[in-house]
């Protein structure tokens, strides 16, 4: 396997000014080619993802398909313009001289993927880059292997491996991969791979965006429309039972508003997933943990969580052999709960409440570089929205809304301090493929060269002139 995987990066190697010279229109062909297989093969690729952690086909429709085509679409409306030489302003001091900005391909890259969404989390980076001229090489999650082996059969068909690759297999493989001089690494996965991935970038100077995780607070004001707020929390807390890197990880809500808060979220998940455990269960539009470490993992901080006062409002039910965990609400939850240490990535969410939002901020300071991924904000009040964007920090944010940020392609998509390094997404994704080559033209009349050596009086004189008429 290592000696295939060399090889494969040697191909990528030579075959890479080759890539580097496709026109606009030749990169905007193979992402129709993309386009195409994709709508061809959905059925193909549902059925994948059902087998690896039972997810509803529609779902992967809406999280999986759809986020890939937008990507798409994007790319091929506005490539042209991406790789359009962006003239820059020229300061006085260089009159008589062009500068421009060119976007080259960074050359043969590698893009790890996780498992929580299999397809888009590899696919949506290769979009950026091949937009941008690359080569590149995958490796997706051993964790889904149904999806794994699929994405090795369609980028196959689609692309030949000396363009693109696909290395399926578990940390060993990444390991293999790490050791290798790419120009960048792209990298979706936890905070302690990340660290594992920046540090083995670090030996061949390779460039990185790191896709992290960790906790998304939600905070909910006294102005908020709790009604509307539950609904929509609701659905990003527990569109793939929880396993989205966005996903609302607890909410914050003022204290004399909680029983209503609760009661809300009571009545939309009655609503969206059935209104009685049995129902939830069957529900074919609830997916289920991805494995049973995972399982245990949140079973675990769950039962902890109790031991220590969490009170479950709503779900709680779970089945191992199913790996099924109910949509799960809990209260009574402070910020030392065994449930506030880590990143939850399942279907609990706790409520914790606040005097003042002063607590809400002194609590998210404290938690220093660990800044969320997002942060969502629920609030009627303009005033209070600015107040708590300018207290708060995060890689993303809705307000009045989850999620949704990273659906639109304008928008940067990335964390900041442990959620990530680097953005995607557009134009974003594009730029994090490429490399920003600075390019100044000397015209006609070249002024700088009275300011050349040997540094006679009269040159001290001009310097003096040009320092002071600069200054
Ligand atoms: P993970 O970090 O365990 O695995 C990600 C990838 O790294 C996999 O391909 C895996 O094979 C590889 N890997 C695992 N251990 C490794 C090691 N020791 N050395 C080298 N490679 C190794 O993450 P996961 O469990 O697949 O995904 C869950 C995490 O990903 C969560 O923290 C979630 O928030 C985050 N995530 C972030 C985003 C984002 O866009 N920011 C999206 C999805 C998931």
């Amino acid at each position: 396997m290592t000696e295939d995987i060399k090889e494969t990066f040697r191909k990528q190697r030579s075959h890479q000014p080759v890539v580097k010279l496709s026109i606009v229109e030749e990169r905007i062909e193979k992402l129709k080619r993309l386009r195409e297989a994709l709508i061809a093969r959905t059925p193909e690729l549902k059925k994948a993802i059902y087998a690896d952690y039972r997810k509803s086909p529609t779902e992967v429709d809406l999280t999986e398909v759809y986020p890939c085509i937008v990507e798409i679409n994007h790319a091929i409306r506005n490539l042209k313009s991406w790789m359009a030489p962006a003239r820059v302003s020229t300061p006085r001091s260089l009159f008589g001289t062009r500068s421009e900005v060119r976007y080259e391909p960074k050359g043969v890259v590698l893009i790890i993927g996780p498992w929580n969404y299999p397809f888009s989390l590899v696919i949506n980076p290769l979009v950026s880059a091949i937009a941008a001229g690359n080569c590149a090489i995958i490796k997706p999650s051993e964790l889904t292997q149904n999806t794994s082996r699929f994405l090795k059969d369609f980028v196959g068909k689609l692309f030949k491996d000396k363009e693109v690759a696909v290395f399926e297999g578990d940390v060993s493989v990444t390991t293999a991969l790490l050791t290798l001089p790419f120009d960048h690494i792209f990298f979706t996965g936890s905070p302690r791979v990340g660290k594992i991935v920046m540090e083995a970038a670090s030996k061949n100077l390779s460039s990185v965006t790191l896709e992290l995780g960790g906790k998304s607070p939600v905070i909910i004001d006294e102005s908020a429309d709790l009604a509307k707020a539950a609904d929509r929390l609701t659905v990003a807390k527990f569109i793939n039972a929880g396993q989205t890197c966005v996903a609302p990880d607890y909410i914050y809500v003022h204290e004399k508003m909680q029983g209503e808060l609760v009661t809300q979220l009571k009545a939309a998940i009655a609503n969206r997933y059935g209104s009685n455990p049995e129902d939830r269960r069957k529900n074919p539009d609830y997916c289920r943990v991805i494995n049973s470490r995972n399982f245990s993992r949140l079973s675990q901080v769950l039962d902890e969580s109790v031991k220590a006062g969490a009170k479950i409002e709503i779900g709680g039910e779970r089945n191992e052999s199913e790996r099924y965990i109910s949509p799960t609400v809990l209260t009574n939850v402070t910020v030392e709960s065994p449930i506030m240490r880590e990143e939850i990535f399942g279907p609990l969410l706790p409520v914790l409440t606040y005097r003042s939002l002063e607590d809400v901020y002194r609590y998210l300071r404290a938690q220093g570089e660990e800044k969320p991924l997002a942060l969502y904000i629920f609030s009627e009040d303009r005033g209070r929205t600015e107040e708590l964007l300018l207290n708060t920090t995060a890689g993303g944010t809705c307000v009045n809304q989850a999620i949704l940020h990273l659906a639109n392609p304008n928008l940067p998509f990335g964390g900041t301090g442990h959620s990530g390094v680097g953005s995607y997404h557009g134009v974003f994704g594009f730029r994090a493929f490429s490399h920003e080559r600075a390019v100044l033209r000397q015209g006609r009349i070249d002024t700088f060269k009275m300011l050349y050596p040997p540094y006679t009086d009269k040159v001290v004189k001009m310097i003096e002139r040009v320092t002071r008429y600069l200054s």
